[in-house]
């Protein structure tokens, strides 16, 4: 099984004034089989270690490894994890036994078709839209397309699953749905699970987590350990006094406003 681990890892955008520390110094381990929560608010550099984690962007500094080295063996490490990136992927004019197929096709071209088949009929099945598999993907709900994007990633047998904020823009039906398909393909599987998420609710199934703010670890644990250093009740007051009562700076595009520019919703004490 494989491990997943960060060492002083670091990534940077820009230069000169507009310089900006995405991801400062980060040191931890995921063990084999882990459910693991990578823990911030929006613009604490999540996304940014995971694409650092699955060989789509270089680190500045540092070293990201699942098994193996993920920016000198990136073909290894691509062999061996599924990823689910924020934003859907998903051919909405191909059916959801198409989107699959299409893409072990690509994936796994050795792969004879009958076994490309038969393999997405039972991922559709695990993720509970065997019965659309057929139906083009434009006419799924969100909750669905989320859940075929995760069998699709499966397809490829991964290890290691590596999930960025997977539930955003669902329903709590949806939400509870999903999860619990997780959890039910992670009971057939074993594999490492890393999810990405700023819902203390689902930080809170986690085994461990990370919290990062402002690019760097502020916190690692078990969600119980988090609040008993923390002294807080629960998870949702342990993560806002690790990472600040403030809105994150960051526009609705994703970019950052300048220092002071910033509402400030909540103050301590
Ligand atoms: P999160 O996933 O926690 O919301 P990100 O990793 O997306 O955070 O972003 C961390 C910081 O790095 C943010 O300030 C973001 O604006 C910045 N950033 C991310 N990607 C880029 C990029 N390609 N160019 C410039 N800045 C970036």
């Amino acid at each position: 099984m494989l491990e997943v681990t960060l060492e002083d890892l670091s990534r940077t955008f820009g230069r000169g004034n507009s310089k900006k520390v995405a991801v400062c110094n980060l040191s931890f381990s995921v063990e084999p089989g882990e459910l693991f929560g990578l823990l911030g608010p929006n613009g604490s550099g999540k996304s940014t270690t995971i694409r650092m984690l699955t060989t789509l962007l270089q680190p500045s500094s540092g070293d990201a490894r699942v098994g193996q080295d993920s920016i000198k063996q990136v073909w290894e490490v691509r062999k061996h994890i599924g990823v689910v990136f924020q934003d859907p992927s998903l051919d909405l004019r191909l059916s959801a036994m198409e989107n699959m197929d299409f893409y072990a096709a690509l994936y796994r071209p050795a792969w004879p078709a009958t076994e490309r088949r038969r393999v997405a009929r039972q991922l559709l099945e695990l993720l509970g839209l065997a019965d659309r598999a057929q139906d083009m993907v434009r006419t799924y709900s969100w909750g669905m397309r989320r859940r075929l994007e995760i069998a699709r990633a499966l397809m490829t047998d991964p290890e290691v699953l590596f999930l960025d904020e997977p539930t955003t823009g669902l329903d709590p039906q949806s939400r509870a749905s999903l999860w619990a398909h997780l959890a039910a393909m992670r009971q057939t599987r074993g594999m490492t699970v890393m999810v990405a998420t700023h819902d203390m609710e689902e930080a809170a199934r986690c085994d461990r987590v990370a919290v990062l703010r402002q690019g760097r670890l502020v916190a690692l644990g078990t969600p119980a350990e988090i609040c008993r250093r923390q002294e807080c009740q629960d998870l949702t007051q342990a993560f806002l006094s690790l990472t600040g009562y403030q809105v994150p700076r960051e526009r609705t595009d994703g970019t950052v406003l300048p220092r002071g520019r910033d509402a400030t919703l909540y103050r301590r004490g």
